[in-house]
């Protein structure tokens, strides 16, 4: 992969990594899961991020909370009970094993409620424990199958005595809402009933983990970030519209509610995992070849971070790329999820998640949404066969024609590559000639008509 050699702008002011700090400080303790008070809690606090872009920006920002029924149809699912945790405990014959006080990860989620008194042989099938990594407490969930259980570390499960032990799971799981968050910052591109115009940029986190701090508080914070740092440099041509939603039923409900808008996407990354100490990754989009795919494969590449393809497990792209929607939606990540041992483990804590990484993942959002809304784009009139440039005064000593062999292979790469969706700095980074230079060849090739500004 080549790329081309341009000044990157300082990325983050100077209280970003701060701030988006604090911020994972106050999310932390709060019990997520797809449903409930802890994600209400969570939207209330990114909300509060937000205000000063609300401020900046009057009415062409938006914030809004949705709340979806239990028992709403959306796609081929449907929108569960709503489950809140009060706290769960366990007590043996030598007193407290654990308490969801202390960590929210010791109840499995979605658990329903219990007050049992059981033998240990009856209790262990409802423990889940990591004998690899014996001090950490795994997280599970139980979605859609209703059933309970508690996560401990393996040290702790290993000495546990034979005897009675009581579980206590003060929780509700009954019909309520599914809630999620969007925000909008509206295009100048946008006419009132926000139709036209070029189009919107999706960014998308979920919400739905309770205390992980990569997994995925990091997301949600650099998502936050990047939109206070959208908010602050002015309304660009596209709308961007940001979902803090939970994973997998969250899209899925976004999708079914939102048909008419899904026309307008022209881009859009789920943003997930973004605080770890890796390179950043780029997951393509299912097409591989959007507008958002060259882009990230440039601004990636240019730190030292990884491009996949795509691949239809992960995180919330599975719903925004699956078939019928095919929308030009990748994945920015740090490490692969799954792929680090503190992944879905009590080990992926504050301490795991690096302030200056994070701070780089929020900065790559933004260069993204401005390199899709600002770099000048063509398409070729002739992209049947090669058109013929002779008949065209395109070789010759006018200005601008061709006169040399690097200004040859400009218009080659020029008509082989304007396709709409690659920009003129995608075609610098793939053919390694000088930006400036294409586009004095763009010109004249304008100019002849063989491309057209897009
Ligand atoms: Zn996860």
């Amino acid at each position: 992969m080549t790329t081309i050699d341009r000044e990157e702008p300082d990325m983050h002011d100077q209280g970003e990594p701060e701030r988006m700090r604090r911020f994972m400080e106050r999310a932390f303790p709060l019990c997520r899961s797809i449903t409930g008070d802890g994600v209400r809690a969570t939207l209330d606090l990114i909300a509060e991020e937000l205000a000063p872009a609300a401020e900046a920006l009057g009415d062409r920002f938006t914030w809004e909370r949705h709340e979806v029924p239990s028992g709403t149809a959306v796609l081929d699912w449907t929108v569960p009970n709503e489950w809140n945790l009060v706290r769960a405990t366990l007590d043996g014959p030598h007193g407290r094993v654990l308490d969801t006080d202390d960590c929210n990860l010791h109840v499995v989620s979605y658990s329903v409620p219990v007050d049992v008194e059981l033998d240990l042989e009856d209790l262990r099938p409802h423990l889940h424990s990591l004998p690899d990594r014996p001090d950490a407490v795994p997280y599970r969930t139980t979605y859609y199958h209703e059933t309970w259980g508690l996560c401990l570390d393996q040290r702790t499960l290993d000495g546990l005595p034979p005897g009675r032990y009581r579980v206590r799971i003060d929780a509700t799981l009954e019909p309520g809402h599914l809630s999620y968050g969007e925000a909008t910052i509206v295009g100048r591109g946008s006419g009132d009933n926000g139709s036209s115009g070029p189009g919107e940029f999706l960014v998308t986190t979920h919400i739905c983990h309770p205390s992980m701090a990569n997994d995925n508080l990091s997301g949600i914070a650099a998502v936050t970030e990047a939109a206070r740092r959208l908010a602050a440099g002015g309304p660009l041509g596209h709308t961007i519209r940001l979902l803090f939603i939970p994973g997998t039923i969250g899209s899925i409900t976004w999708l079914a509610n939102n048909r008419d808008a899904i026309d307008r996407i022209t881009s859009g990354l789920v943003v997930a995992g973004s605080g770890d100490r890796a390179p950043a990754t780029y997951k393509r989009s299912r097409r591989s070849t959007a507008r958002i795919d060259s882009v990230m494969a440039r601004l990636v590449a240019a730190r030292g971070g990884q491009i996949v393809d795509y691949y239809p497990y992960g995180y919330d792209e599975r719903q925004f790329c699956s078939p019928g929607f095919d929308l030009p939606v990748g994945r920015l990540s740090r490490s692969l999820h799954g792929t680090y041992p503190e992944y879905h483990t009590s080990n992926d804590d504050l301490d795991f998640v690096d302030d200056e990484t994070l701070a780089d993942t929020a900065g790559l959002i933004v260069a993204a949404i401005e390199a899709v809304d600002r770099e000048p784009r063509f398409v070729n009139t002739v992209p049947h066969g090669e058109p013929q440039l002779g008949r065209r005064g395109l070789y010759g000593s006018v200005g601008g024609a061709i006169t040399s062999k690097s200004d040859e292979m400009a218009v080659l790469w020029l008509l082989a590559y304007s396709d709409g969706e690659r920009s003129l700095d995608d075609i610098a980074a793939l053919s390694g000639l000088d930006r400036a230079g294409l586009e004095v060849t763009a010109q004249s090739l304008v100019d002849a008509e063989l491309l057209q500004p897009r």
